[in-house]
């Protein structure tokens, strides 16, 4: 729904260093109200993901670079427009709005036009890319003050703005933004008005990214060390004795997953520790999700297990979504979980388990080993014998466990409640992922695997899944990979997400 106010208003918010976390929370709520967003190069894509559908996003990048006055002026007009007609307007900017960003002289424009706004700071990348890179900007030992300075002058301007001569003695850390062009020029200029040539140096691509990179050097070498290490855009130059303590704080890239590209192929709305996991070790996650869970269409095989139920012993699940899609299920029946009073509750697992435990029911039984056969090894056939049990799973999951059972002497019925189908945009959603070399696809089901292998296959890519670096859930997941010609790269010791991480996070640097 698009938002109209007799008077629009302009917010000037910064966007943040580069990892999209970083924005600050008055910022993100901000987005989320936008009706219009107006966004620089420099912004983190997944910042607009915040915003409404409705909200009309507009990239000036392209007019930002070319940084004429004309353009700028270009960008004004659209600010005053919109806020006039009576549109919420984020102005998203890298980093601080205030810092090298232009946010004063659209400020400015905004105040020559009578238009509302107010500024809403960001974490600047002057301070936050060389935290990431294990600099302090300022530090007892080191440094008591510090200067933030462009190496890209305006291109009209009659004489240097920079007082190299003062700069040279004065500032303990500088940090030079926009200089990747300009090193040589700048560190000759610092070294000719009598800094030391051995003076610490950094250079830091794509800072607070998993992409970062960081060349390290002195005034006299740190120029032709970043050619070489052919250093692009957006990258920082930090001169001064705090890079020193990179030695000892480069926090950042030394994470055990730093700068790895994982894919995860879990369904969507499962993936979410997984992800965050990953990202918290370092990874690039991409995600891919392999598989789409869907209801079975109602069944009389539901409707039966539910009227068995006050004659069954035992309840198992095997995973977290059968209890919530379950639960669900049974209110048409105008039952709850009251209806299970008298079963043993069984789980699979721990997620189950705790999927079980949140539904508001107790667990009475979690095998030490998290699958079907698990199930079987540790429940005495004295407890099994005679009795009555239900599985509730998906549809065209393993028979292991209600086979055994049976065998055990149980009657079983093992009720199908939802499915996992392949999602439609898969086969043309691979292509794209695996463009980029990966350095692990994890694998969390065996229908994730057989998802994953008939995409490629259906996309002329049969080849590729051989080729891929697959980390396995477990024993089951790996059967169904290798089964496929695939590659059992790594596979958890303890079937669950966290055994997942553990075993990734061990992975070779
Ligand atoms: N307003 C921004 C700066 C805009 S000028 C801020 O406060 O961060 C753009 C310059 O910022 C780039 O040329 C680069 O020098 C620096 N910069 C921005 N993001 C960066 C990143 N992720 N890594 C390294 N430098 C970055």
């Amino acid at each position: 729904m698009k938002r109209r106010r007799t008077s629009g208003i302009v917010y000037l918010v910064g966007a943040g260093p580069g990892d999209p976390s970083l924005l600050t929370v008055r910022g993100q709520e901000l987005l989320r109200r936008a009706d219009v967003v107006v966004y620089d190069h420099l912004v983190a894509p997944q910042l607009l993901q915040l915003c409404p559908s409705t909200t009309r996003t507009v990239y000036v990048g392209k007019e930002a670079e070319r940084s004429s006055a004309a353009s700028q002026r270009a960008i004004n007009r659209l600010l005053i427009r919109e806020a006039r007609v009576g549109r919420l307007v984020v102005r998203l900017k890298g980093g601080d709005p205030f810092v090298f960003g232009r946010g004063g002289e659209e400020a400015l424009a905004l105040t020559e036009a009578r238009v509302s706004y107010e500024v809403v700071p960001g974490v600047t990348s002057a301070v936050a890319v060389p935290a990431y890179a294990g600099i302090p900007v300022t530090h007892r030992q080191y440094a008591s003050s510090v200067t933030i300075m462009t190496g890209h002058e305006h291109p009209d301007k009659p004489q240097s703005a920079i007082r190299w001569n003062e700069l040279a003695k004065v500032s303990d850390t500088l940090v030079c933004l926009m200089s990747v062009k300009t090193l040589p020029m700048i560190t000759g200029k610092l070294m000719q008005y009598g800094q030391a040539a051995t003076t610490p140096c950094a250079v830091i691509e794509r800072g607070t990214t998993p992409q970062q990179r960081t060349v390290t050097g002195t005034l006299k070498t740190i120029a032709i060390r970043a050619v070489r290490a052919k250093i692009q855009p957006p990258a920082a130059l930090i001169v001064g004795d705090v890079v020193k303590l990179r030695a000892q704080l480069n926090w950042f890239e030394t994470r055990p997953l730093f700068g790895k590209r994982i894919v995860v192929t879990r369904a969507a709305e499962k993936a979410t520790a997984l992800v965050q996991q990953l990202e918290g070790l370092g990874a690039q996650v991409e995600q891919l999700p392999a598989i789409e869970l869907v209801p079975v269409a109602h069944n009389g095989l539901f409707q039966d297990a539910v009227q068995a139920i006050p004659q069954t012993d035992w309840v198992f699940f095997t995973s977290p979504e059968g209890i919530e899609r379950f639960v669900t299920m049974l209110k048409p029946f105008r039952k709850d979980l009251r209806w299970l009073v008298g079963c043993h509750i069984g789980a699979i697992g721990p997620k189950t388990a705790a999927a079980i435990e949140a539904a508001g029911l107790h667990v009475d039984f979690i095998p030490r080993q998290f699958r079907q056969e698990g199930v079987l090894m540790d429940l005495p056939r004295r407890v099994l014998d005679g009795k009555r049990a239900l599985i509730v799973c998906a549809e065209g999951s393993r028979d292991v466990l209600a086979d055994g059972l049976r065998k055990r002497g149980m009657r079983v019925m093992k009720v199908p409640i939802y499915r996992a189908v392949v999602p439609h945009a898969l086969r043309k959603h691979v292509l794209t992922v695996f463009k980029t070399p990966v350095d692990a696809v994890t694998v969390t089901s065996a229908s994730c695997v057989e998802h994953l292998h008939r995409a490629l296959q259906s996309a002329g890519k049969s080849a590729l899944f051989r080729r891929l670096r697959f980390a396995s859930i477990g024993p089951v997941t790996s059967r169904a990979i290798r089964a496929r010609g695939g590659r059992v790269f790594i596979e958890a010791k303890v079937s669950t997400i966290e055994g997942l991480v553990d075993a990734l996070s061990k992975m070779r640097r």
